[in-house]
């Protein structure tokens, strides 16, 4: 029940005219601690229903300001047009019974316009930072009395570049009471260095969970001997899955270039995406995807974040994604809106161990499948641990040719590491122990 939080009745209202009725689980976790004021990072992807977790809190703390609007007292930053819209619609939606007003700022919009716009002064400023960093500069945005900041999927505004701009324009808030960071994945470096300089002493509410994972789609492994040999596997199963449309990602662009290059010499329509591409071809390989052109895209994690393709309901993991989360975050663009996905991970003797990790991470089991047109020598190995790993297998002197040698050197109960939890609060610690993958997106 969303008359469980202190809310205003005016906001109350709105709620039960829009017909939510439970609040959904980063709702129930996010909405009392923002009422308190407190900074929050929230890890929460795209239709949990996190725009409400902030929307509402902000909404709150404007709805009884007794001064007219003559300041910007809310700044929201996200970072895509259409991200912009939607939340600026859900911002309007819950403000209907108020007199609170909201604006827009992004790029590929009339920059007159805007200013105008900003003249009128709303009390809650949404937009990208590139554009609003210009109206910035142009001297037609004042954020002195900005008290709440929310950055919204702000893993994906770090992808994008926009790391510096976001920066600059909270530190161009110096009322700024509370900062509330959404993103739908725990992040790198990068992630973490902008909620050190941007929030103080943040709660951090970790909402996606692995109950995300959409039950229609079947999880799979198939075994490999090598990277051509996984190629050749790829090849099969495009060529006799039924499918509508195919992702296929790699940890490395130069992987992803490769495996275009191999598909479409076999005359396969595709599209690859990763970090040295630009936005117009993003653009267009969307479109393409979108409208049927092309089937399959292969892709980096990092350019593939934040896409929305519909009947995209096979994904091939054919390097293993260096998380759980972002194994989830993969897989979770499939089998969407009830639809039936394959997700099928290519496991060479190197990526045992990291998929063992994710499997427990996720609490089950993946599908063994062989496809005997294309079966390899390598079938996973020997000697497994309980807890699934490769037993025996040492990190300095792995033989790269298999584990026959090294389990038969050593005791599988020799030296046992501490027995770590399956998954820390965002199940990251068991696959942080791994050596970090060489090159990154
Ligand atoms: P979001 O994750 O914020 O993009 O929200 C996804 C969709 O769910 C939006 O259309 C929201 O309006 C809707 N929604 C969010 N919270 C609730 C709720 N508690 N009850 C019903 N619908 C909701």
């Amino acid at each position: 029940m969303f008359s469980q939080f202190a809310l205003h009745e005016r906001l109350l209202k709105a709620v039960a005219a829009l017909n939510f009725e439970e609040p959904t689980p980063v709702q129930a976790a996010a909405i009392p601690l923002a009422l308190q004021g407190r900074d929050l990072r929230v890890t929460a992807k795209t239709g949990s229903g996190k725009t409400a977790a902030f929307v509402l809190p902000v909404l709150n703390r404007l709805v009884d300001l007794k001064q007219k609007r003559v300041e910007i007292r809310a700044l929201v930053l996200l970072p895509t047009r259409e991200l912009a819209q939607q939340t600026l619609k859900e911002i309007e939606r819950f403000a209907q019974f108020t007199f609170i007003k909201a604006g827009m700022i992004t790029g590929g919009e009339d920059f007159k316009e805007q200013a105008a716009m900003l003249r009128k002064v709303p009390d809650i400023l949404v937009g990208t930072p590139g554009r609003m960093l210009e109206q910035l500069n142009a001297g037609n945005l004042k954020l002195e009395h900005v008290q709440v900041v929310v950055l919204d999927e702000a893993d994906r505004m770090l992808d994008m570049g926009f790391s510096e701009d976001v920066e600059r324009l909270c530190g161009e808030c110096p009322s700024r009471e509370q900062t509330l960071l959404f993103s739908a994945t725990t992040g790198g470096a990068g992630l973490r260095d902008m909620i050190g300089k941007v929030l103080k002493d943040p709660e951090h509410l970790m909402l996606n969970t692995v109950s995300q994972l959409n039950d229609g789609t079947r999880q799979q492994i198939i075994t490999a001997d090598h990277n051509q040999h996984k190629e050749q596997i790829v090849q099969w199963l495009l060529a006799n899955e039924t499918y509508q449309k195919a992702i296929i990602f790699t940890n490395t662009r130069v992987m992803a270039d490769r495996i275009y290059g191999h598909l479409v010499a076999k005359d396969v329509k595709a599209f690859v995406l990763h970090g040295d591409k630009d936005q117009k071809d993003r653009k267009l390989a969307i479109e393409r995807l979108k409208q049927g052109g092309a089937k399959v895209l292969v892709a980096t994690d990092v350019a593939a974040r934040g896409l929305d393709v519909d009947g995209l309901d096979l994904v091939i993991n054919f390097d293993m994604p260096r998380s759980g989360d972002e194994y989830v975050h993969r897989i979770g663009r499939t089998g969407r809106a009830g639809n039936e996905g394959l997700a099928v991970s290519l496991i060479c003797h190197g990526d045992w161990n990291l998929m063992s990790s994710i499997e427990r991470y996720l609490k089950q089991s993946f599908e063994r499948r062989v496809i005997k047109e294309v079966k390899g020598t390598y079938s996973g190995p020997k000697k497994v641990k309980a807890s699934g790993k490769a037993a025996g297998v040492k990190k300095k002197k792995t033989d790269k040719k298999g584990d026959k040698k090294v389990v038969a050197k050593r005791k599988p109960t020799a030296k046992p590491k501490p027995n770590a939890p399956l998954a820390s609060a965002d199940g990251l610690a068991p696959l942080k122990r791994r050596k970090p993958a060489p090159a990154a997106e």
